[in-house]
């Protein structure tokens, strides 16, 4: 049945594959974004189609839009950008879900709440299942991230117990696929758009700290499974559990692009985390879902969206 569907950061790379499915399967839906870690263009594709609304707006103010289910997906998600404006940070994943659990209550819309695997920090425990609290620096350079999603997670639980609406946690592990900004920093858009151009592939440490890559197109499937539940809350991990050194994924870029790139090896920033696996049990057993898109499969998938945005 058609929604009337709000997502927050909207014009982000999730949001905008988000948006991509549901007005695909008939939905409508309303993007709220205020552009500050996001590029304007890449949603203009959108603008013409009939049932999608843009809201140019800041999450950290209060907003309203008549919806039936909320993806709260604003907030920088990559370091480089978080860590360039930490406050903001901070209060966009606090003042932003604060605000957003406020219009799930004036409206009685489902909420999502997009929580993340840095909530586990640096983690004692591996593979790392919902039930372990996690190991984070209140004080270092990702804190503000780490702390402020913490944070959010809170105020998802007691708007529950204290309003009863019906708001859902999910925690998305490192996503990849096309519509990534090229310049947001991160490791996979970082090493294709390096290798794509036979410059030098920036390693970090010695590249064996682990992560586990999902497919954007298997993420939706679970946020989607999340939404669509009929009561669970979670929090619910979502991720591809399959684990890869950030070595051995230069080298798969490398080998797929056919580059001759070299790897330049530099500094690891602080509180890297060195591994990071999802136990994604939970959601096996709860949605019957699991990502069908392995590593390779995705990188193939995803080369080309990059390879346009630099010819472009
Ligand atoms: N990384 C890297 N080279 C880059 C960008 C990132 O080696 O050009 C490393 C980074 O230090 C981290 C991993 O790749 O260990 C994943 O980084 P990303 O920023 O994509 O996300 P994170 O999982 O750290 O939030």
């Amino acid at each position: 049945m058609t929604k009337k569907i709000l997502i927050t950061g909207g014009a982000g790379f999730i949001g905008k594959n988000l948006t991509k499915r549901l007005l695909t399967t008939g939905h409508h839906v309303t993007c709220l974004d205020n552009f500050a870690s996001s590029e304007k263009h890449t949603i203009l594709k959108f603008q013409n189609t009939p049932h999608y609304t843009l809201v140019t707006h800041d999450v950290t103010e209060p907003f309203h839009v008549d919806c039936e289910q909320i993806y709260h997906l604003a907030c920088p998600a990559s370091p480089p950008r978080y860590q360039a404006d930490p406050l903001a940070t901070m209060r966009t994943a606090i003042w932003g879900t604060y605000n957003a659990l406020e219009l799930a209550k004036k409206t009685g819309a489902r909420l999502i709440i997009a929580s993340t695997s840095e909530i586990y920090g640096d983690p004692h425990v591996h593979p790392q299942p919902e039930s372990y609290w996690g190991n984070v620096n209140t004080i270092g350079m990702r804190s503000c991230y780490d702390e402020g999603k913490r944070a959010g997670e809170t105020l998802a639980v007691d708007a529950v117990r204290q309003w009863g609406i019906d708001a859902r946690i999910v925690r998305i592990f490192n996503t990849y696929g096309p519509e990534m900004d090229p310049e947001d920093g991160r490791v996979v858009s970082n090493f294709i758009m390096q290798a794509l151009q036979n410059q030098p592939l920036t390693l970090y440490g010695d590249g064996s700290q682990t992560r586990s890559f999902c497919y954007v197109a298997d993420l939706l499937d679970g946020l989607i499974a999340a939404m669509t539940h009929e009561h669970f809350q979670g929090p619910v991990n979502l991720g591809n559990p399959n684990e890869f050194t950030v070595k051995a994924l230069a080298e798969k870029v490398i080998q797929l692009t056919g580059s001759s790139s070299e790897l330049q090896y530099l500094p690891l920033p602080s509180d890297d985390p060195k591994v990071r696996q999802p136990d994604i049990t939970l959601a096996k057993a709860t949605y019957g879902w699991e990502p069908t898109i392995q590593l390779e499969a995705g990188l193939k998938l995803t080369i080309p969206y990059f390879a346009g945005r630099i010819s472009t």
